[in-house]
Parts: structure tokens; C-alpha cells; sequence
């Protein structure tokens, strides 16, 4: 497929920056938040084709020329980190594992002072072999994502036979020292939505913590429904025809799952209800795609180019400034269940989820 396929635009750009607003401190908002934790995207490229993400025959990946070097990445996350009050910067995609450079980008990052917390959102597909070289470098902690323990449905899911792979990575993540594991999952009607319980049985089984995350309007061919969507309510539902939940207590704080003590603990389980539960407004995010875009949000409707000013020769300090402005203009909220949302034309997997 040629780019030229794409929703033309993607996005709108942001506006440039103005004049005398160069300023200092962090990338705060207009509506008083402060954006902590950094999205990295390290590319839109995938070995999967999870139903709700990306389609079967793939998308228009990004040329090379537009994807950010490891160097570059590096320089913007340090930027993050030391002019602008980043404290914890996940790594993500499309799938990271499959960008070369990873182990030396975490390496880097976590040598960064103050040093951030540094993590990794993967579908586990060759984590078996990384993931000793991933403990070496300083990851702290890893999110891996499966929706199925069943090796037919994963296949339907993700069109790819893999699920032997990601149970791997997950085992090695384990032994890595990557604790605690947790592990993601979408669940969608009429397709895994019985897995719940299966699912949380094998995370109870091997020590892994689960995570249900609420299906967002983010896939590629736009197909998503609220109607058709897997609600947090059912959810608790299914997982409480099996098992007793009892709220944890424990402070959130701008943590977007909500946790529950299965069974009387200590194990837990988390649902994060984007859609239904929306927690926008104790936000801590910015993002970085990985085409050197700055995305105040996932839903943004526009980006803010720091790849371009970087090539062109900008400063460390122009850059933070384009960063902060780029977060001021960040809405209250998702917007979701409003009659004018608009999906954005990114899809998850270019986004950085
Ligand atoms: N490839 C890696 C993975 O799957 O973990 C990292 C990128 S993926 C986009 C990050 C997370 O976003 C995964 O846990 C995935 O399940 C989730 N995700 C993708 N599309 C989604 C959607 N439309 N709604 C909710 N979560 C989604
Ligand atoms: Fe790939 Fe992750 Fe999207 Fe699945 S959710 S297609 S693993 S980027």
C-alpha cells in the first residue's frame, strides 16, 4: 500500500510556536495538569493483527526517512526527563521488540538523572530471548499484552499462531525479574469476551497481575461501537460468577485501573474503563510518536512536529518549548460520548498505546 491511502490528513499540525512564550518548568495544561509519564512509540510496525487494532493485511508503515534514529529518541526522552519533568517513560508501538536498538534506548534512558522509571508495553513475541538483556539494561517494569489462553482463538484474534511465543516471553519476563508481570487484555463481543475468567485463572496460576483495558475507538478501519463494546460493569460481572472481588483501597492516584482483591487477596485485578469510567482528568501523559510527533493526548487531533525543527537544527531549549505548548492545548477530555468526537486518524498501533 502506498501512504497516499491514508485518511489524508492524519492530523492537523499544531500551530507554530509563538513568539515570547518560551518558557521554563514542566508541560503543564490549561486546565492544571501536569504531564509526568512519557508515551514512546518506537515504531508502528507489528508482527500482530489484534482484531482491534490493525488489519489483517497490515497498514502503510512509516518510510524510514520519517522514523526517528535511536539517537534522536534518546535525545527527546532526555529533554523529557531533564528540562521538563518527565518521571516515568514507557516504551511502546506497534511492537517494540521488534526496533533493534531497544535494549541500548532503555539503557540510555534509564542512565538519565533524575532517572525516570522505565517500562515496556510488548505483545511478548520474542521476549523469551530479550528479556535477560531488558532486566541488564534497567527496565523496571513490563506490561505484556494477551487476550486468549486459547491458542485457536489467539489465531483468530491476532491472525498470527504465536500464542506459544508470548507465553514464553511472559515465563521469561518472570525469571528476567521483570516483576511484577502484568499482563494487558481487550476483550471484544462475540470474540474472546468468555476468555475473562480463563484469563484471570492463568494470571492467578503463574503470578502475573491483570489488567482488562475497555476497548477504545482506536482501531485502524474505524468499526468501533459503544454498542459493541465489553463495558468495565461486564466485565466485574463475568469475573464475579468465578471469584469474589472486593475494591482495593489502595490510593490510584493518576493510575488509570481501577483494582479489585480477588478472592480476598493479595492477588488483584485491574479494569481500566477509559471509555465508561473516563479518567481524563487526572491525565499525567504526553506522547512521542514514533515519527517524532507530540501527541497530548490519544485522542488528539493534532501534533506537534519536534522531527522536523530537530533535523532543522533546533535547540534542546526550542524543543521543550514546542513540547510545553504543544501540552497546553490539550482538551479536557476524550470526548468520547459526545455527538462530534471524531476518531483520530492515527490508529493505536502509530499512536503508541
Ligand atoms: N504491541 C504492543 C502490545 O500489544 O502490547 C504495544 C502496543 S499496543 C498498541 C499497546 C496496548 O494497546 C496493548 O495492550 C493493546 O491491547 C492495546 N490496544 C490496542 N488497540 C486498542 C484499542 N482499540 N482499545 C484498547 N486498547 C487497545
Ligand atoms: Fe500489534 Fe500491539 Fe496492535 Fe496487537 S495491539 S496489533 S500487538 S500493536
Amino acid at each position: 500500500m502506498s501512504s497516499s491511502s491514508l485518511p489524508d490528513p492524519w492530523v492537523r499540525p499544531a500551530a507554530a510556536v509563538p513568539s515570547g512564550v518560551a518558557g521554563t518548568g514542566g508541560l503543564v495544561d490549561r486546565h492544571g495538569r501536569v504531564a509526568t509519564d512519557l508515551r514512546v512509540s518506537l515504531t508502528d510496525r507489528c508482527n500482530l493483527r489484534c482484531t482491534y487494532c490493525m488489519p489483517p493485511e497490515g497498514l502503510d508503515w512509516l518510510p524510514k526517512v520519517e522514523v526517528l534514529t535511536d539517537e534522536e529518541i534518546v535525545r527527546l526522552v532526555r529533554i523529557g526527563v531533564e528540562e521538563l519533568g518527565i518521571r516515568e517513560v514507557r516504551f511502546t508501538g506497534g511492537e517494540p521488540l521488534l526496533r533493534p536498538g531497544l535494549v541500548g534506548i532503555v539503557a540510555a534512558t534509564t542512565a538519565l538523572r533524575p532517572r525516570p522509571e522505565v517500562s515496556l508495553t510488548t505483545n511478548s513475541i520474542g521476549l523469551a530471548r530479550v528479556a535477560p538483556a531488558l532486566a541488564a539494561a534497567g527496565l523496571d517494569r513490563i506490561n505484556c499484552s494477551l487476550d486468549t489462553v486459547d491458542p485457536v482463538r489467539f489465531k483468530q484474534l491476532t491472525h498470527r499462531d504465536r500464542l506459544d511465543d508470548v507465553l514464553a516471553g511472559l515465563a521469561a519476563a518472570q525469571a528476567a525479574g521483570l516483576t511484577p508481570v502484568k499482563v494487558n487484555a481487550v476483550l471484544m463481543r462475540g470474540m474472546n469476551e468468555d476468555d475473562a475468567v480463563p484469563l484471570l485463572d492463568f494470571c492467578l496460576e503463574h503470578g502475573y497481575q491483570l489488567r482488562f483495558i475497555e476497548q477504545m475507538p482506536l482501531d485502524a478501519h474505524h468499526a468501533w461501537t459503544r454498542g459493541q463494546m465489553v463495558t468495565a460493569e461486564d466485565i466485574l460481572e463475568r469475573l464475579s460468577a468465578a471469584h469474589t472481588l472486593t475494591p482495593d483501597t489502595e490510593d490510584r492516584g493518576s493510575a488509570p485501573a481501577e483494582r479489585w482483591l480477588v478472592d480476598g487477596g493479595p492477588a488483584t485485578v485491574g479494569v481500566i474503563a477509559s471509555v465508561t469510567r473516563s479518567f481524563c482528568g487526572a491525565c499525567d501523559r504526553t506522547r512521542l510518536t514514533a515519527d517524532g510527533q507530540i501527541r497530548n493526548c490519544l485522542f488528539a487531533r493534532e501534533e506537534s512536529d519536534l522531527r522536523t525543527a530537530m533535523r532543522a537544527g533546533a535547540t534542546d531549549a526550542e524543543l521543550a518549548d514546542r513540547w510545553r505548548i504543544a501540552t497546553l492545548a490539550k482538551l479536557p477530555g476524550h470526548g468520547i460520548d459526545d455527538p462530534s468526537f471524531l476518531q483520530p486518524s492515527r490508529p493505536m498501533s502509530a499512536i503508541g498505546g
